[in-house]
């Protein structure tokens, strides 16, 4: 999300006749778009800033994203050299909040705490010619005990699904062939806007009509709203990609309710069947935290099991951290780093086992990939329907378009393979 919203503010501030530079000593506007999911991620954004200040730089100097919704006005005590805080709501603001910096020479702030669906997405200025992000839905009504997201992007926002068709058949045109679909909870799709008649999976119906968007990903999606309307789709719409990113976050149902999941494990469970039934070819991605306060040893044992049992292809694994403004900062955070770091590397290991069998099971099998581009030693580079990344010789041609590659060995997390002559095959993988 914050990269598209990186994308829609180039695409602003160059429709005003900027141009991007990529060396900061070059810029005269410095722009930092930040993240507050994690502890780390602020502190390094502050950690920069600060050198900049340290250096007296002249230069304009704004942060936007959800560092910005968090932290306010706060941010010009604790960096004096700030100009400006747009924060996630706001980004229609952006020019109008430079335009009056730049008049006054004074600082400005606009921190909006509900997001006004009048964001121009057309204007969004992308550097991948292949793949594209569509905002679909902001913002989260979930409040989970640990996470920041309704803090900072407020609450679920649908955008019209007249605009994102109109968008899709543009990128279409554009030459765009996979698009992702984006929203903190995309399964949550319409339900704000009843008389559009048309949730999740009706807008996927809609999209999967548009020629020449040859795949459709959408992330992420909460297990509670997920609809057996939507695994059918999933199932039955051609460009519908078979990696479903299903966040489970712990195995535990008593930490499940401490987090304020809204499922137990045995729920979560029961949708991992269905999805397999229903979409047999299915994999499934995950987001995990462990050393959520209070877990306990067998407890995160079972978010190990599950983890074993359901073999997620693509998996996000962190240890907790405290977000201030959530609830769960309430409590004690009780669990020693050097227990959580091991907790992560005992399942990061798993990960890595599951993979490297997946990796080993794709041996000599043929996969429809997605050429994006070329890599740094020059071989041409894509993504698999579920997300595997494939390298294999070819012609710039080929760049955009999907092809079958078979698979003969591998290198770390990459497959590499060569290009088959031969009609693209049925997604294997
Ligand atoms: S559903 Fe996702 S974005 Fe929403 S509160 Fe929970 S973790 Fe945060």
């Amino acid at each position: 999300m914050n990269e598209l919203d990186t994308e829609i503010m180039v695409g602003q501030l160059q429709s005003r006749g900027m141009t991007r530079v990529y060396n900061e000593e070059e810029a005269d506007l410095l722009i930092f778009n930040t993240c507050s999911i994690r502890d780390l991620a602020e502190r390094k954004v502050m950690g920069k800033i600060g050198q900049l200040s340290r250096k007296k730089k002249s230069q304009i100097i704004g942060v936007t994203g959800c560092m910005a919704m968090a932290k306010k006005d706060q941010l010009f005590r604790k960096l004096p050299n700030i100009d400006f805080v747009v924060g996630t709501n706001n980004i229609t603001d952006l020019s109008a909040v430079l335009d009056e910096v730049l008049q006054t020479g004074e600082k400005r702030i606009r921190t909006d705490d509900q997001f006004e669906e009048n964001l121009d997405y057309l204007v969004a200025k992308r550097d991948d010619k292949v793949k594209a992000h569509v905002s679909i839905i902001r913002g989260c009504d979930k409040f989970c005990t640990y996470c920041v997201v309704p803090y900072t992007r407020g609450q679920e926002v649908s955008r019209s699904p007249d605009d994102i068709e109109k968008e899709c058949q543009i990128l279409a045109h554009q030459g765009y062939k996979e698009i992702t679909l984006l929203g903190q909870n995309v399964n949550s799709y319409g339900k704000d806007q009843k008389d559009w008649n048309t949730l999740f999976h009706d807008l996927l119906y809609r999209l999967d009509k548009i020629e020449g968007i040859e795949r459709i990903r959408f992330m992420t999606s909460h297990p509670i709203d997920i609809t057996r309307e939507l695994m059918e789709a999933i199932r039955d719409l051609p460009s519908l990609c078979e990696l479903v990113h299903f966040p489970i976050q712990a195995g535990s149902s008593r930490i499940l309710k401490k987090m304020h999941r809204i499922y137990t494990k045995e729920q979560y469970l029961e949708k991992v069947s269905m999805l397999k039934e229903i979409i047999p070819n299915v994999s499934l991605g995950t987001d995990i935290i462990v050393g959520f306060p209070t877990e306990t040893e067998e407890e995160f044992q079972e978010t190990y099991d599950v983890f074993k049992e359901i073999a997620y292809s693509v998996a996000f694994l962190y240890t907790y951290s405290p977000r201030k403004g959530t609830p769960a900062m309430r409590w004690r955070d009780d669990i020693p780093n050097e227990v959580k770091e091991e907790r992560l590397a005992r399942l990061m290991s798993l990960y890595h086992d599951i993979t490297a069998k997946e990796r080993q099971h794709l041996l000599g099998q043929t996969l429809e990939v997605l050429v994006e581009g070329r890599n740094k030693d020059g071989l041409l580079k894509g993504r698999s329907r579920t997300w595997k990344k494939v390298i294999f010789t070819g012609q710039d041609s080929l760049i955009g378009t999907l092809q079958p590659i078979k698979i003969h060995s591998f290198n770390h997390q990459t497959l590499i393979g060569d290009l088959i002559n031969q009609p693209v095959c049925a997604s294997l993988a």
